[in-house]
């Protein structure tokens, strides 16, 4: 298995006095892996996707990303990668009023210097992916929650990166939406895509194959369901 997040007891601390919001976190995720973060909120949970995705750097220890060691990147190198091989998607959607669906996901590639023809052609492909291909002519007013969670996930996976990482994706959303919203990063993941996601809803985690829990900026469990029993017993890892 090719490691694509690797952690050595990472810290990231805040203010002085220091609050440490990340403790010292040592993990690794494999490619493939689909993984639920969870915690209370406070627990460091947006902290710890921040460093996985590299919008921010340990106050100490190593992080490495998509074989990248995030501590001895440049700026722009690290945004590079950013921009190249991860895609976010947020609980408030983060997406630009008065701009259509198709251009907005077409945006999600300005960086890969791609003409806007060929943009336009790729982001319809993914706004089809995401079920979303009747909609492309419209602009975030003219959606639903549900809708526009997955106009931003069209835009995080139209570069294809190789890593997905999803703070509250549903936290926005009506449950039926969310439930949507997760089956689609489960199709993403089946299709090849790492995927991590926060969630404070133990309901939604209890789907995914591996929860990490997170409280006081420390892992406190690290659990996969064993395969072929979906949701029945567990192994606990170390
Ligand atoms: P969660 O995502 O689980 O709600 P966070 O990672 O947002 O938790 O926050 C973890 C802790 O770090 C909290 O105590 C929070 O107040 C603190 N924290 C997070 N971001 C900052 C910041 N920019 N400045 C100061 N403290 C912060």
């Amino acid at each position: 298995m090719t490691e694509i997040i690797r952690l050595d007891g990472v810290e990231r601390s805040y203010g002085q006095p220091a609050v440490l919001a990340c403790a010292g976190v040592s993990l690794t995720i494999d490619q493939g892996e689909l993984v639920a973060v969870v915690g209370p909120s406070g627990s460091g949970k947006s902290t710890l996707l921040n460093l996985i995705g590299t919008l921010d750097r340990p106050t100490a220890g190593s992080a490495t990303i998509a074989g990248m060691d995030v501590q001895q990147m440049p700026d722009a190198e690290l945004s590079a990668l950013r921009s190249y091989r991860i895609g976010f998607v947020f609980q408030q959607f983060h997406l630009a009023e008065g701009v259509s669906a198709l251009d907005i996901v077409a945006d999600g590639m300005l960086y890969a210097g791609v003409p806007r023809a060929e943009r336009r052609r790729r982001a319809g492909l993914a706004l089809e992916r995401v079920g979303l291909g009747h909609r492309t002519g419209h602009k975030p007013n003219q959606l639903s929650g549900g809708e526009r969670q997955r106009v931003a996930i069209a835009r995080a996976v139209v570069g294809d990166p190789v890593l997905l990482l999803a703070d509250e994706p549903t936290g926005n959303l009506d449950s039926e939406s969310g439930a949507a919203v997760v089956e689609l990063l489960r199709e993403l993941n089946s299709s090849g895509t790492t995927v991590v996601v926060i969630t404070h809803d133990p309901e939604l985690a209890a789907a995914f194959p591996r929860r990490i829990a997170v409280r006081d900026g420390r892992v406190v469990s690290d659990s996969r369901a064993t395969e072929g029993a979906a949701g029945a017993s567990e192994e606990e890892a170390a």
